[in-house]
C-alpha cells in the first residue's frame, strides 16, 4: 500500500529531477518552443516540494491536490495548469484514504491524464506530454518499471511527429524532427516514481 509518505518522496523526487534535468528540457524547448520548459517546471516543482515539506499532507489524495494547485499558481507556461490538473485530478480521485493500492493509484491517474486531455484538447499523437503519459498509465496496473519504460519511449517517438497543440504547432512540418519538451518531463515524473519505491 501507498501513503502520504510515498506520494511526498515521489513529488520530491520528481523536483530534483526536474532541477537536474531543466537544462536539458529548455534546450529541448528552443527549436520548437520558447525555451522555457525547464525553468517552468524548476520553479514550480521547487515550489512543490517546499510546501510538501512545509505542510506534510496526511493522505495521498491531499498530497496530490496541494502539489497540482501549487504548480498551477506557480507556473505560468501551458505545462503549469496541465501538470497542475493531472496531479489535482488524480489526488481527487483518491479521495481521503490513509493508503492505497497501486491499482488504486492506477486507476486514479487514469482520471487525472483524462482531465489533461480535456483540458489541453490533444490527444495521443500529437507530440504532447500525452505522448507519454498515456502509454505509462496504461502499463501502470504492470508495474512501475513498466510505466517508466513506456513514457521513456512514448517521449522518444515525438521526434518524427507533426505537433498539433501548443506552442510547436505553430511550426507546423517544422517541428517535425524533434523531441517534445513536455513528453520528456512527464518520462521524469516515472523515474522518480521508480526511484522512490525502490528505496
Ligand atoms: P509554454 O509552451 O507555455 O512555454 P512549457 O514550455 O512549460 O509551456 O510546456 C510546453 C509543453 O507543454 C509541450 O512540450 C507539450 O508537451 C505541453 N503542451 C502544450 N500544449 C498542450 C496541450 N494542449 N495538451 C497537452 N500538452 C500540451
Ligand atoms: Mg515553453
Ligand atoms: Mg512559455
Amino acid at each position: 500500500m501507498l501513503d502520504a509518505a510515498f506520494f511526498r518522496q515521489w513529488l520530491t523526487s520528481a523536483a530534483a529531477l526536474v532541477d537536474r534535468e531543466a537544462e536539458r528540457l529548455t534546450e529541448l524547448d528552443s527549436p520548437i518552443g520558447d525555451a522555457d520548459h525547464g525553468s517552468n517546471l524548476q520553479r514550480g516543482f521547487a515550489a512543490v516540494a517546499a510546501t510538501l515539506e512545509k505542510d506534510a499532507p496526511t493522505t495521498p489524495g491531499a498530497v496530490l491536490t496541494l502539489a497540482g494547485r501549487q504548480l498551477i499558481s506557480t507556473v505560468g507556461g501551458a505545462s503549469g495548469p496541465l501538470y497542475g490538473t493531472l496531479l489535482r485530478r488524480t489526488g481527487k480521485a483518491l479521495g481521503d484514504a490513509a493508503e492505497v493500492s497501486e491499482q488504486e493509484f492506477a486507476d486514479a491517474l487514469r482520471t487525472g491524464v483524462d482531465a489533461v486531455g480535456a483540458l489541453g484538447g490533444a490527444v495521443p499523437g500529437d507530440k504532447t506530454m500525452l505522448d507519454a503519459l498515456v502509454p505509462a498509465v496504461d502499463a501502470l496496473s504492470e508495474s512501475f518499471g513498466a510505466a517508466r519504460e513506456a513514457a521513456n519511449e512514448g517521449a522518444l517517438a515525438t521526434t518524427p511527429l507533426q505537433a498539433r497543440k501548443g506552442r510547436a504547432s505553430y511550426l507546423g512540418e517544422r517541428s517535425i524532427g524533434h523531441q517534445d519538451p513536455g513528453a520528456t518531463s512527464s518520462a521524469l515524473l516515472f523515474d522518480a516514481l521508480v526511484q522512490t519505491a525502490e528505496a
